[in-house]
């Protein structure tokens, strides 16, 4: 089986986080598997060249024109595409970010930029890992699943229920803002049980209902001008659809 890794317009964070965290398990992938390109450790010389995979990770936004015509040959060399991470899955920061940028001014139009999009506003994708940066754990399970000819799957759950499985103290209580309600469980409730606020950086759980936590919000006596602009701000194109009903 053929795999290959990509990077668009990304801090690259994905993709290191995969080689570290995957440890001496990198070297399983090489022997498993056909890789002729993994940006950062295996790049064909003299430019990129997008070999034919069986899957393709993709890690980053779709920001330059490289990056729209890199993605849409990948996406025809490659039979199964996955958008690894939040910035590949929503366009993540950078997408909120540069919808108030005028990249018709002239400074920016030689740059061939505009705003940051997800991979799935230009190309067909077939699964989202999404984590800011993506989990190696979710990475490995889907990855087996795939060689297996089983779908993978996304966690049906909320970042509060893992949250309070720990038996963290909840941060609402306490008049903070957190988002975990409407996130996307999956990553243990990592920053919460830190005492931080979830800021949804794995986008919207399946279920996510703004309404109900926007009441929840109201009952405890916190506005949700923050919470709002935190949606907007780390959810990306994600946010769109979740915002129709909270303004
Ligand atoms: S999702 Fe986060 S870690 Fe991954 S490329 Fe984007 S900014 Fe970097
Ligand atoms: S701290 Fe955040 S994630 Fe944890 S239970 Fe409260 S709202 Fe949910
Ligand atoms: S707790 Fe929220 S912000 Fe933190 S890693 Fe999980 S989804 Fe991302």
């Amino acid at each position: 089986m053929r795999l290959a890794f990509y990077a668009l317009t990304s801090c690259e964070g994905c993709l290191t986080t995969l080689i570290t965290n995957l440890g001496p398990n990198v070297e399983v992938l090489w022997k498993m598997f056909d890789i002729d390109y993994f940006k950062l450790v295996r790049e064909p010389v003299g430019g990129t060249r997008i070999p034919k995979a069986d899957i393709a990770f993709v890690e980053g936004a779709v920001v330059t024109d490289r990056d729209r015509r890199t993605l849409t040959e990948i996406r025809k060399n490659s039979s199964f595409v996955v958008a690894l991470g939040t910035c590949a899955s929503s366009g993540n920061i950078a997408y909120a970010a540069s919808r108030d940028v005028d990249f018709e001014a002239k400074h920016l139009r030689d740059l061939e930029i505009s705003p940051a999009e997800p991979l799935s506003s230009l190309v067909a994708v077939d699964f989202e890992l999404s984590g800011c940066p993506v989990s190696a754990e979710e990475f490995t399970e889907a990855l087996l699943r795939l060689i297996n000819s089983i779908e993978p799957i996304q966690p049906d759950f909320s970042v509060c229920y893992e949250c309070k499985s720990k038996g963290n103290p909840c941060l609402l209580d306490a008049k903070k803002v957190c988002l975990g309600p409407l996130a996307m469980g999956g990553c243990g409730a990592a920053c919460p049980t830190v005492g931080s606020a979830c800021y949804s950086c794995r986008g919207p759980a399946m279920e996510a209902d703004l309404k109900a936590y926007l009441l929840t919000l109201e009952k405890k006596g916190i506005g949700k001008e923050k919470a709002l602009m935190m949606l907007r701000m780390f959810t990306g194109k994600k946010a769109k659809e979740l915002l129709k009903d909270g303004r």
